[in-house]
């Protein structure tokens, strides 16, 4: 973000380039030949390109709060948007605008006086901007706009692992409850339904990664629906993308889904499942953690069961979503060795044996039939079906393949659950929780899927920051198709991003549903698995696997998201994780720098660049640059008049003269400061 006409001279304050903390302040000492001197804080001089300098308001850092809203910052700048953070992060202000986007900065530690009833009551209906930046005040606008024009809203929530997107969006959850819900009470009203499937979601959708101890591996987004009188009347819950791949494998100190070691801990079910220790478990004793700092997996067990009697999962049901936990535990523990034809497999001892023999009881299906399933496979030909043995690496890959088939199923067919749908509601407030880019070890398309996702969303993001430019400037009534004209290739740049690889991607790649799998738990004479398998899959002709909807699928469901998304009005928070640790009042410049570059905070800045970055009340503008020309002061002009004066006085072009604020190029204001410096 070059800033054309920047005025350098001795003196001027400015922040030059460092390779630790990003951007450091500094002071231009001499400006001879091509190069420019300048001295930072510790009195150290370097030399610099001008180009690479941006200018800082020396002002602003006395008032040592910083702005709460980036647009008001003299110089709209990548270091001054960053140290901005900073200093609001070091006061525990850890929201601040960027016009209407929320960007949230992990604080690492309770700030409960943020979050109380006094501060919902506090926000509720305050007109957006008036008081401190906060989640509450997103929740509110969407509220009140949804209420006002009938539409319905949507809050995109987005960062990197460990951010705050999944505490931001409980926020926001908790915030509509409290506006849209009915007297305390009765514990299963809707409202409580919607939070309690929070606890649920996370115990079987959430694990412990290096990043987080309690990472979201899916996406979600949460429908909250409302009737006219603005009460909450429903909610859906649709998921998207879970990590699959942790079901079978994961490494230390990471963790499998939470649900497991809450079972394993919760006593007397877990006796009568035959379980025991977590470390009895292949699928979990493959990393050695097993507990969470400050968590007790037997209550937890507690707080899952008591938010499935909320949202309304009968106790056959609970009992029934449990066994198969058990059972997917003990299939992990099912070894193989090779059996006496070439390439084939056999289950390796007795262990095995009653490991197999349990997972069986516990699905309900015949033992056989799953020993089957697990080391044959059935291949159509013209000729009819061959029965073709599995080799041991590949009985463990078909082990594994059904223990993630039936594990993505149970947390889609019935831990996503829908409270109670409300078919009469026009309108509604969705919040999308979903991971940002992000590097997995093992499962490179997951990783992929999730890198389309974000680029669509940022494809989204990107479009409506420009249309937000566009509406203040209808607003203002300015002319604003000088940008259009001149910078708009630049916006399209940023609008065009590359998506046609990534299609292409996701067609090439296939994962397959394995149809003896579906066909055995179709079988089971429990209802409740039987039911996660409804139609057993078409057979196709060749082979018996199935190409499978998990690409597909899921192309269908970001499809079917960005239209949603695109019928309602959107509003973003950024999540910021300030630094790897995990820490309190720790701010690691330039992490953060490269979070708001892709979280697109920057491209923002960027596009607001583009056209008018610097926009003034008149009366702002008079106060502090009326001194540059005292002859038409004492005139009659208005502000309005008055501020062109001043501009044209000073040879500045392009500006824009709106209803109520001046509108400048980037740049413009940067002259304008350095001749109020010079009267001064
Ligand atoms: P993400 O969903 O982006 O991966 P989480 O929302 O799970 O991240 O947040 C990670 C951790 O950061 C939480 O478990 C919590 O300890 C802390 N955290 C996040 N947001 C807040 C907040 N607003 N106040 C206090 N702690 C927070
Ligand atoms: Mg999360």
């Amino acid at each position: 973000m070059p800033e054309p006409n920047m005025n350098f001279r001795k003196g001027a304050k400015v922040w030059v380039e460092d390779k630790h903390l990003a951007w450091v302040p500094a002071e231009i000492t001499d400006c001879r030949g091509k190069q420019v001197q300048v001295q930072i804080g510790s009195g150290k001089t370097v030399l610099a390109l001008p180009e690479k300098l941006f200018p800082r308001d020396a002002d602003e850092e006395e008032e040592h709060g910083g702005v709460d809203d980036m647009t008001k910052l003299t110089y709209l700048n990548e270091p001054g948007v960053l140290y901005n953070l900073q200093r609001r992060y070091a006061l525990n202000d850890i929201y601040t605008y960027t016009g209407s986007i929320l960007i949230a900065v992990n604080p690492f530690t309770k700030l409960p006086h943020l979050y109380n009833v006094h501060m919902m009551e506090q926000y509720k209906g305050a007109p957006f901007g008036e008081l401190s930046p906060h989640v509450f005040a997103v929740a509110d606008v969407s509220y009140r706009a949804m209420m006002n024009e009938g539409r319905s809203q949507s809050i995109l929530v987005s960062g990197e692992s460990g951010a705050g997107k999944t505490e931001t969006t409980k926020l926001i959850m908790q915030y509509l409850t409290f506006v849209g819900g009915r007297a305390a009470g009765d514990d299963r009203t809707v409202e409580q339904q919607v939070l309690e499937s929070n606890p649920l979601l996370e115990a079987f959708g959430n694990a412990r990664t290096v990043r987080n101890d309690n990472s979201s591996r899916f996406g979600k987004f949460v429908e909250i629906q409302f009737d006219a009188n603005g009460r909450i009347s429903g909610a859906a819950v649709r998921t998207y993308l879970l990590e699959r791949s942790r079901v079978v494998q994961i490494t230390d100190p990471e963790r499998n889904y939470h649900c497991f070691y809450q079972l394993c801990a919760s006593g007397k079910d877990a006796e009568k499942y035959k379980l025991g220790h977590p470390s009895h478990f292949h699928y979990l004793n493959q990393s050695k953690t097993y507990d969470l700092e400050g968590v007790s997996n037997a209550e937890e067990y507690m707080k899952t069961r008591r938010a499935m009697d909320i949202v309304g999962i009968s106790h056959e049901e609970q009992e029934a979503i449990f066994r198969t936990l058990a059972a997917i535990l003990h299939l992990g523990n099912v070894e193989f060795s090779p059996g006496r034809e070439h390439d084939s497999s056999v289950v390796k001892d007795q262990k095995s044996t009653f490991h197999m023999q349990m997972a069986a009881d516990l699905f309900r299906c015949d033992v056989n039939l799953l020993l089957a399933t697990l080391y044959t496979r059935t291949i159509q030909t013209r000729e009819g079906s061959i029965v073709k043995a599995l080799d041991c690496n590949a009985a463990v890959a078909s082990r594994d393949a059904l223990a993630k088939t039936v594990y993505a199923r149970l947390l889609v067919d019935k831990i996503n659950i829908s409270v109670g749908q409300d078919p009469n509601s026009h309108v509604q407030i969705g919040v999308l929780d979903i991971y940002g880019f992000e590097c997995f070890k093992h499962n490179s398309f997951e990783q992929f899927c999730i890198n389309f996702a974000n680029e669509k969303l940022q494809q989204h993001f990107n479009e409506h920051v420009f249309k937000m430019e566009q509406d203040e400037y209808k607003k203002e009534e300015i002319n604003w198709s000088y940008i259009e004209f001149i910078d708009n290739q630049d916006v399209l740049d940023l609008i065009e991003k590359v998506t046609y690889q990534t299609d292409s991607f996701l067609d090439k790649n296939r994962d397959y549903v394995v149809v003896e799998h579906c066909n055995l738990l179709a079988s089971s004479k429990c209802p409740f698995v039987a039911g996660l398998f409804p139609s057993p899959p078409e057979e196709s002709s060749r082979s018996s696997y199935k190409f499978s909807s998990v690409a597909t699928r899921f192309k269908q469901q970001l499809q079917a998201l960005m239209e949603t998304l695109n019928s309602t009005e959107p509003h973003y928070i950024r999540c910021v994780k300030p630094n790897s640790s995990n820490r309190p009042q720790k701010f690691e410049n330039l992490s953060i720098l490269h979070q708001l570059r892709c979280g697109g905070v920057l491209e923002a800045v960027r596009i607001s660049l583009a056209g008018y970055p610097t926009r003034r009340t008149y009366s702002e503008f008079v106060d502090r640059f009326g001194l540059l020309a005292p002859e038409f002061m004492d005139t009659s002009y208005d502000e309005k008049r008055l501020t062109e004066k001043i501009l044209q006085k000073l040879n500045l072009q392009n500006f824009q003269l709106g209803r109520t604020k001046v509108f400048l190029r980037a740049g413009q204001i940067g002259v304008l400061d350095s001749r109020r410096a010079e009267v001064l």
